[in-house]
C-alpha cells in the first residue's frame, strides 16, 4: 500500500501551510503565532476539543473515529519550535525573523501532524479516539516535559503515543526505527577552576588555573576511554573554555569550562556525572586550585517500546514498502518524557540528499509530506481499525 490519495491531493495545501510556519520561525516556549496557527486549522477541521496553553504553548486536539467501542487513545506529537540559528538557504520562503529559522525541519512535523488531523477529521475511520500533540520547546527547553507536567496524559486518557522526525541523509519518504533506546540523554556542565592569579613571569607565586583547566580537559576523556565499558555510548565533549584574565602577562585567577556529555542509559549517565565531578575536583586538587562543578540534567534517553516500534515499523512497511533499521543517535530529544509517561514510538522519514539539520541552508523536503501524514494516518487506522 503507498500513499494514501488523499495527501497527495492535500499536498499543495500542506506545502503552503509549511512554508507559512518556515517564514515565521518561533523559539523555544515563544510559538506563540505557531500555536495560534495550528489551534485556528484544528478549529477549521472540525476537531472535537482543541486546547491550547498547554506546557505552556503546546496546543492539544482531539478528534474522535466513527465509533468508540475499542475505548483507545492514541497520541501523535509534532513539535514547533525553531532554532537561534540565521538562515542562508536564499529560499523565496525564507526566514523573516532575523537570527531565527527553522532548521529542524518542525515546520514541516507541525504541517505533517495538521494534514493528518485534516484527513482524520474528514474520514474519522477509526474506532478510537486521536490526541494530536503540538509541543513547543523541543530544542532544549523541555516542552514535552512540560506538557506531560501539566498532566496531558491523563487529561485525554492517552494509552500510546507516537512521534516522528524528518532525517537528511535517510532516502526521501523512507523510514528508520529502533527499538529500545535509540537518541542520547544531553546533559550539561559547568566547571569553574579557582587558582590564584598573579605575574605570568612569576607562576611560583600562582596557581595556574589555566594548566589545571588544560589537565582537566585532558583527563575528563578516561570517562569515555578508561571508566565506560568499551561496548557503551558515551560522549564528553567540552565546548567552552574562557579565563578570567584576557592579557598576555597575567595567569588567570580563574577559567571555566562548559561541555556536554551524552549517554545511552541511565547507569552510564550516572557513572560520567560521578567521575566528572570526581575528576575535576581531584585534578584541581592536586594542583592546589579548587574546582566547583555544576552538572545539570537534560533529556533523558529516549527509548523505543519494542511492541509499538514492530508496529510503528509495520506501518511504515505499509507506507514506503520497507523500514529501515535506524542507527543511535548521540543527539537528545525531547519525545523522551512522553515515552517516559506512555508507551509508544519514535520514527525517522527520509528528507532526500539536504544539508544537515541545525545548519543555515537546511530546508525540510516538502515531497516527504505525503509518506509523513500517511503513516500518521495508518498508525490510527490499523491500530484502531473501523469496527
Ligand atoms: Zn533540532
Ligand atoms: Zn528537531
Amino acid at each position: 500500500m503507498p500513499v494514501k490519495n488523499r495527501f497527495a491531493e492535500l499536498l499543495p495545501e500542506i506545502t503552503a501551510w509549511r512554508r507559512d510556519l518556515h517564514e515565521h520561525p518561533e523559539i523555544l516556549f515563544e510559538t506563540h503565532r505557531t500555536s495560534a496557527v495550528v489551534a485556528e486549522k484544528l478549529k477549521a477541521f472540525g476537531c472535537d476539543e482543541i486546547v491550547t496553553g498547554i506546557g505552556r504553548t503546546g496546543v492539544v486536539g482531539v478528534i474522535k473515529g466513527k465509533s468508540n467501542t475499542s475505548g483507545k487513545v492514541i497520541g501523535l506529537r509534532a513539535d514547533m519550535d525553531a532554532l537561534p540559528i540565521h538562515e542562508q538557504t536564499g529560499l523565496a520562503y525564507k526566514s523573516k525573523i532575523d537570527g531565527a529559522m527553522h532548521a529542524c525541519g518542525h515546520d514541516g512535523h507541525t504541517a505533517m501532524l495538521l494534514g493528518a488531523a485534516k484527513y482524520l477529521s474528514e474520514t474519522r475511520n477509526f474506532d478510537g479516539t486521536v490526541v494530536v500533540i503540538f509541543q513547543p520547546a523541543e530544542e532544549g527547553g523541555g516542552g514535552g516535559r512540560e506538557m506531560c507536567e501539566d498532566g496531558m496524559m491523563d487529561r485525554w486518557g492517552v494509552q500510546e503515543v507516537y512521534g516522528m522526525h524528518n532525517w537528511p541523509g535517510l532516502p526521501l519518504g523512507s523510514f528508520a526505527i529502533r527499538p529500545g533506546a535509540f537518541f542520547a540523554a544531553t546533559d550539561q556542565f559547568d566547571i569553574t577552576i579557582e587558582g590564584k592569579g598573579g605575574h605570568a613571569a612569576k607562576p611560583h607565586e600562582t596557581v595556574d588555573s589555566t594548566l589545571v583547566a588544560a589537565h582537566v580537559v585532558t583527563a575528563l576523556q578516561s570517562i569515555v576511554s578508561r571508566n565506560a565499558d568499551p561496548v557503551d555510548q558515551i560522549v564528553v565533549s567540552v565546548t567552552a573554555i574562557e579565563s578570567s584574565s584576557k592579557a598576555f602577562n597575567v595567569i588567570a585567577q580563574r577559567v571555566q569550562l562548559k561541555g556536554t556529555v551524552r549517554t545511552m542509559s541511565t547507569a552510564m549517565r550516572d557513572l560520567a556525572e560521578k567521575r566528572l565531578k570526581a575528576i575535576a575536583e581531584g585534578t584541581a586538587a592536586t594542583f592546589g586550585a579548587k574546582a566547583d562543578v555544576t552538572y545539570y540534567r537534560g533529556y533523558p534517553v529516549m527509548v523505543n517500546h519494542e511492541e509499538q516500534t514492530e508496529f510503528a515499523a509495520e506501518v511504515a512497511k505499509s507506507v514506503s514498502g520497507a523500514c529501515d533499521d535506524a542507527p543511535l543517535v548521540m543527539g537528545g530529544e525531547d519525545f523522551a518524557f512522553m515515552l517516559e509517561e506512555r508507551p509508544g514510538a519514535y520514527i525517522l522519514v527520509g528528507n532526500g540528499d539536504t544539508a544537515a539539520v541545525h545548519h543555515p541552508e537546511y530546508n525540510f523536503n516538502d515531497d516527504a509530506i505525503p509518506a509523513g501524514c500517511s503513516w500518521w494516518a495508518e498508525i490510527v487506522e490499523q491500530r484502531m481499525p473501523a469496527a
